[in-house]
């Protein structure tokens, strides 16, 4: 059995959805289809939510709207293409969809985090409904599943971790395919917690979702279909002479998804390591091409491998009182941020200084405002990170020579340097 990831990039058109159909067509296996929200819409929902909890009417319905006609004009374009009978999909967007202007008629300002689980989801249902609807009816039987039945989380929304022994037992019988040719559709990013209400992952939490699930059924491998070639060693958009890497070793992929490295989702190695399951990442465009081959291989040696992030914030935490920082506050500040889910991406100290560079973000702010209760607190925005692996003095002046330095860390293999 395999399981097939496919994300927003990629099916944000009719064509999109078409070439999905192609490729889940071509599989003769018995296969799980996750879906990300097609195209921005997520980004679009989180700004939904920024309305409803500003309790501003008319901006939730114009944005809810804009989504209404972008998935009209998607299932417009498949009944054009394919048939016509996938117009029949457009009442269940409506209904999707009105469920959700009807949540935020009922929870106005109630709780940012809860509200978001409730209407951000709503991308990851659309998208399924229609994927599930074009391929059921053009493409091979399938079945549409709720992911939200059996990824279980716990009550942290926007970044909920999964609990993963009670979604391995709610997971046993849900694709039980009694019929080898039927294939099921299923959202990533979304789960629910203990009380049943929706939770979701993390942004770009569908590839870790997909990985979840090929973990806990045992599938023969997942292939996440991206509008790359597979994973490169730096982002061609940045970096033109950026070349593909046939083969990497979890640890590699693991490693490149921390630095920032735009292939996968960070949490997406390690379930599928732990029970050895192959990871690819393919061509959506050109499915013929080899892609990447991530497996217990081999390490990568010595192709420089150049990653970045940006929107980085640059926190500086001192005590108050002159007591020393490292070993008086370190633990504390951590557990700080550790509440307010923020990944630390690097971290540097002197005797009266705590120095940690974050993405910068909502609760980045109010972490920032809980720090300051017990000491000062001082930050640098909008920085980029940058993470040279096998790095030579002539890449670290190509990428950073002109811009000026906040930090630098570096090994025998890695550099990393926060830029201004
Ligand atoms: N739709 C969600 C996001 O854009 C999840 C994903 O794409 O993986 O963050
Ligand atoms: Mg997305």
């Amino acid at each position: 059995m395999l399981v097939y990831k496919f994300g927003g990039a990629s099916i944000n058109s009719p064509e999109g959805v078409c070439n999905l159909g192609r490729i889940v067509s071509k599989c003769e296996d018995k296969l799980i289809v996750v879906v990300s929200a097609m195209g921005k819409t997520t980004n679009m929902l989180e700004a939904v939510n920024a309305a409803c909890f500003e309790r501003n009417t008319d901006e939730i319905l114009r944005i809810l709207s804009e989504i209404g006609d972008y998935h009209y004009n998607i299932i417009d374009g498949l009944a054009e293409m394919n048939c016509s009978t996938v117009q029949g999909l457009k009442g269940s967007v409506k209904s999707l969809i009105d469920e959700v202007i009807r949540f935020t008629e009922n929870n106005r300002n109630r709780d940012f985090d809860y509200c978001y689980g409730q209407i951000v989801s709503l991308g990851e249902l659309l998208s399924s409904t229609i994927v599930n609807g074009y391929v059921n009816m053009v493409v091979r039987t399938s079945k549409l599943v709720d992911a939200r039945n059996f990824i279980t989380t716990d009550s942290q929304f926007r970044e909920a971790r999964v609990y993963f022994d009670k979604t391995e037992s709610k997971l046993a019988g849900v694709f039980s395919f009694p019929d080898a040719t039927k294939c099921y559709i299923t959202q990533g990013f979304i789960g629910s917690n203990p009380d049943g209400a929706t939770t979701t992952l993390g942004r770009e939490g569908s590839d870790y979702s997909a990985a979840i699930i090929a973990a806990l059924t045992g599938a023969d491998s997942l292939t996440i279909w991206k509008d790359v070639p597979g994973v490169l060693n730096a982002d061609p958009k940045l970096f033109p002479e950026a070349e593909l890497l046939p083969e990497l070793s979890y640890k590699d992929a693991a490693e490149l998804s921390y630095y920032g490295a735009q292939v996968m989702h960070q949490k997406t190695v390690k379930p599928l390591a732990n029970r050895n399951i192959p990871l690819y990442v393919k061509s959506f465009v050109d499915a013929g091409l080899p892609g990447t081959a991530i497996s217990s291989k081999k390490r990568l040696r010595n192709v420089p491998v150049i990653a970045t992030k940006k929107n980085q914030i640059l926190i500086s935490i001192l005590p108050k009182d002159f007591s020393f920082a490292l070993e008086d506050a370190l633990l504390e500040n951590l557990l700080t941020l550790q509440r307010y889910r923020l990944k630390i991406h690097l971290l540097q100290s002197t005797p009266l200084c705590i120095s940690l560079c974050v993405d910068d973000g909502r609760n980045t702010r109010l972490a920032i405002d809980e720090l300051r209760i017990d000491g000062v607190v001082r930050y640098n925005d909008n920085l980029e990170l940058i993470t040279i692996r096998n790095y030579t003095e002539h890449l670290i002046e190509q990428y950073a020579g002109n811009r000026e330095k906040l930090i630098m860390q570096r090994d025998r293999s890695t550099v990393r340097i926060l830029l201004r």
